[in-house]
């Protein structure tokens, strides 16, 4: 049994989504899945130290961690030098994956102070639990061995406000704002701002739409490998908040 990461290979990954060893169908979904995962029969040219797997409290400590210094003015700027260029090269290996806004100004590894290899992220306007971005996800805890989900809302979130005021949409904008509506229904009759409350619940539903609508991530969840958790990034101070 290959393991990637201390973690799961390549051949119970596939086993894991449903897809057998056998065949020219499986194989090539296999070649494609794992460009770029370590366990490949070619030798890199650089060697990398397999890291242990970051537990996901340690994982979510460094992240805030770095949310701190950048808040702070302190950002460390890390992991950007040369040789983690040629170290990520070889192999990667986050240890954590963040659900997060496609908005501009909400960029994970410079609000979270991280660098190269260090984050996965799958960014999306509205930050929704979209089919792909679930995939992604799935790829980047199962196979990659993350721990750590972060569902990152942010304040005055385009797509949410969108979704709260319902007016028809151009082109496929309408598509995300779509997925944003049941968060907004279920705090349309509650006091205060109905965009702030909307923000929050948007995050909280699409963490539970992952842990809900994923086999996988929830297999993980209750082996204990997986934590998923949600914030809410304020644009003005550029502090994370995590939502319980
Ligand atoms: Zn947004």
């Amino acid at each position: 049994m290959s393991k990637i990461n201390g973690f799961v290979g390549r051949r119970n990954f596939l086993k894991l989504v449903g897809v057998g060893s056998v065949g020219i169908g499986a194989s090539a979904v296999g070649s494609v899945l794992l460009q770029g995962e370590p366990a490949i029969a070619q030798k890199p040219t650089t060697t990398v130290a397999k890291p242990q797997p970051v537990s996901p409290q340690k994982a979510l400590e460094r992240l805030l961690e770095g949310n701190k210094r950048f808040v702070e003015g302190k950002r460390l700027n890390p992991h950007q030098s040369k040789l983690r260029l040629e170290e990520t090269a070889v192999a990667q290996y986050p240890f954590a994956a963040i659900l997060g806004c496609a908005d501009s100004r909400v960029p994970a590894e410079i609000v979270f102070d991280q660098g190269l290899g260090d984050l996965f992220v799958v960014r999306v306007a509205g930050n929704v639990a979209s089919q792909t971005a679930i995939g992604s996800l799935e790829f980047s805890t199962a196979v990659l061995g993350a721990q750590l989900i972060v569902v990152l809302g942010h304040a005055k979130c385009g797509a949410v406000i969108a979704a709260t005021k319902g007016d028809p949409l151009p082109g496929r904008i309408g598509v995300f704002v779509e997925e944003i509506k049941p968060a907004v229904e279920r705090v349309r009759k509650k006091t205060g701002s109905l965009e702030e409350n909307a923000i929050i619940a948007n995050v909280q539903y699409q963490a539970e739409k992952l842990a809900e609508s994923s086999t996988i991530l929830r297999g993980l969840i209750n082996e204990g490998k997986l934590k998923i958790v949600g914030g809410r990034y304020d644009l003005a101070s550029g502090k994370v908040t995590l939502l319980t």
